[in-house]
Formats: C-alpha cells, sequence, structure tokens
C-alpha cells in the first residue's frame, strides 16, 4: 500500500495517520475497521464507513497504554473476524505498533521481543518508547492479559498514579476513587493473614495488600519511573543478603486502604489506626527509601513493631470444658473480611462516581 501502512499478519494493518487520509485505498484493501491511538479523534467524514475506535494517548514514556489494552485487542480481534483492521497512530512507529505487538503476543503466544522483532520485519521504523517496552514486559508477565489483581500491575497503577498527583494532574480523592473502581484494589478475597493493630487488635488490612519491592536496590520494581540510585553507603555488599532481609522486615508497603481515605490528601504525613490513633507509619507519595535501600513510591509504610499479624488457621479452638479462658490465653480477633467495616473491604457500589 502507499498510504504508510503495512501488513503485519491475514486482516492486521498498522500504520500511520495516512492512511485514514486515503480511505478510498483503504476500502480496496477489504479494511473494515479503524483503531486510532491519537491526541484527538479523526473527522467524522474520514472514518465514514468504517468501524472506528478512538484511545487517547501521547507518545510518551508516562502514557499509560495497559488501561486501554484489553479494549483494543478486542477491537482487533473483532476487526480480523469481521473483515481487516488498521492499528495506526501519527506514525505507525510508538504507540499503535505496541498495541499491535500486544496483540501478536496474545494471538501467536510470542514473547515479547520476538513479537517486536516480528513486527520490525514488516514495518523497519517501528520503535516502541522505552516506557511502552516496560508495559509489554509487564503485559508479558502477566500471562498477555491485564491482570488487575496482579500485584505487579497494583504497583505500576500506584506507580502511576503518584506521578500524576505529584506532577498536580490529577486530584487526590479523584484519582483515589478512580484507581479503586478501575482496579478494585481493595477487593482482594485472598485472606490469608489479617494484620491488626496491636493496641486493639482490630484488623487493619489484609496480608494480600502488602507490597514487595527488590531488596537493596536503589531502583525498585515498585517504581517505573525515579531511578534514583542508592548512595553509596546504601550498596548492596555481598553475602548480605539475610541482613538486608532483616532491614526489610522493620517496614510493611502496603497499597491505601479505604480507612485511610480523608487522610492521605497530602504529599506526607503520619498513619494512625483509625479506632484507637496509635501510630502506625507513614505515607510519602513521592516515595522513601525502604531500610533495605530500595527506593519504593508511592510510599505508605507500617511499622512491623506496631502490628500483629493473624493466621486464622493457627488459632487454637477453644476447649470445650472452660467456661473462662487464664488471663495469658488470648485468641487473637479473626473477623470475616467480607462483612468487616474496619477492615480492607470497601463496597464498591457505596463509592461515589469518580
Ligand atoms: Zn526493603
Ligand atoms: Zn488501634
Amino acid at each position: 500500500m502507499d498510504v504508510n501502512c503495512d501488513a503485519v499478519l491475514d486482516n492486521l494493518y498498522l500504520g500511520g495517520i495516512q492512511g485514514p487520509f486515503n480511505s478510498e485505498i483503504l476500502r480496496s484493501q477489504g479494511i473494515t475497521h479503524i483503531l486510532s491511538i491519537l491526541d484527538r479523534p479523526l473527522l467524522a467524514e474520514l472514518v465514514e464507513g468504517f468501524k472506528y475506535k478512538f484511545i487517547y494517548a501521547l507518545d510518551l514514556y508516562d502514557t499509560d497504554l495497559l488501561q486501554d489494552m484489553e479494549e483494543c485487542l478486542e477491537f482487533i480481534e473483532q476487526g480480523r473476524q469481521e473483515g481487516s483492521v488498521l492499528v495506526h497512530c501519527q506514525a505507525g512507529a510508538s504507540r499503535s505498533a505496541t498495541i499491535v505487538i500486544a496483540y501478536l503476543m496474545r494471538a501467536c503466544h510470542m514473547a515479547r521481543d520476538e513479537a517486536l522483532s516480528f513486527v520490525k520485519k514488516q514495518r523497519p521504523i517501528v520503535n516502541p518508547n522505552q516506557g511502552f517496552l516496560e508495559q509489554l514486559q509487564l503485559f508479558e508477565n502477566m500471562g498477555c492479559r491485564v491482570d488487575r489483581s496482579h500485584e505487579e500491575f497494583r504497583m505500576y497503577t500506584l506507580n502511576k498514579l503518584a506521578i500524576r498527583i505529584k506532577s498536580g494532574l490529577a486530584s487526590f480523592c479523584t484519582q483515589l476513587l478512580l484507581m479503586c473502581r478501575k482496579n478494585f484494589i481493595w477487593f482482594t478475597k485472598l485472606t490469608v493473614v489479617n494484620i491488626t493493630c496491636f493496641i486493639h487488635r482490630r484488623p487493619l488490612f489484609r496480608q494480600s495488600v502488602v507490597l514487595s519491592h527488590k531488596k537493596g536496590e536503589g531502583e525498585s520494581a515498585f517504581d517505573w519511573r525515579s531511578k534514583i540510585p542508592p548512595k553509596a553507603s546504601e550498596m548492596k555488599p555481598e553475602n548480605l543478603e539475610a541482613e538486608l532481609e532483616a532491614k526489610c522486615d522493620i517496614s510493611l508497603f502496603v497499597e491505601p486502604i479505604e480507612w485511610m481515605k480523608g487522610k492521605i490528601e497530602h504529599m506526607e504525613g503520619k498513619l494512625s489506626c483509625p479506632k484507637c490513633s496509635a501510630k502506625l507509619g507513614s505515607f510519602v507519595w513521592y516515595g522513601e527509601r525502604c531500610p533495605c535501600g530500595a527506593w519504593v513510591a508511592p510510599a505508605f509504610h507500617i511499622q512491623r513493631n506496631k502490628v500483629d499479624e493473624v493466621k486464622p488457621h493457627a488459632v487454637a479452638p477453644i476447649p470445650q470444658q472452660r467456661t473462662s479462658l487464664p488471663p495469658s490465653y488470648q485468641l487473637p480477633v479473626v473477623v470475616d473480611p467480607e462483612n468487616d467495616v474496619d477492615g480492607a473491604s470497601v463496597d464498591v457500589n457505596s463509592l461515589p462516581l469518580a
């Protein structure tokens, strides 16, 4: 085709913006669907007669293509079944190429790099920006689907949120609610351990909201942007894995939790128990360093010595014959998280629309 687009698979084309301006040529090639990844939609008259989908995205490191990825891949699949589909952006090199590579990864079971070189062979100018390459790697790690409950995806989303808040692009409340709705971050049902306040022993959150990071590294998997090198004194010495592990153990980094709402609408501050106001830790939206040296952003950190871990299966049964328990025998409080107003669960329907 002489409209700056190339066939990648049967019924799938990748190109620049020239295609839609030559709709007769597109039609003659059997194209029925157009997917635009641009900063503005195409004029209606250009896409008349085509099935059309527009996704707003700039070709920037921070642009989040994963949020719309599933929608795009469904549209491509539908387009290929009903006719042919053109995926395009301005140049057909970065944004649209990223979507097409993700499609190949899923449809043809290719790894990211394999799909990238496959597309480059059909269209040599293909060159997704570094942020998109990282998103494709995450897509691969999630099994070629956007899994909003995947830990790495939750970290990625949080970090994107921190960047938006820091740059003043988003207000705290709106974005928190939006994130909550989009990712169901607070509704995971993987209750293995409840973490309780050390004073009044009511549940504060579930183990599943605790986020991990790469120990002792100045740049963390948590932080997709701030590549802050560790100070020389914090560089990981050899054979000190155990020591790093111990340092990491001092803090728990968690996702923002329902009861924090209303208290984390500043760049940084203290976190205290919503019931008894005991000091539990602190938060810094732009990130802080774990004692092990890793940079974590955003950082909602709870001091481990201020909370207790309660393992439901470790609870000893109450002996039948006893009418009262000896004073030293304290049962941990285990509350059904689905019905627990103090815990991490929140009714999605009660949230206002963002
Ligand atoms: Zn650490
Ligand atoms: Zn408390």
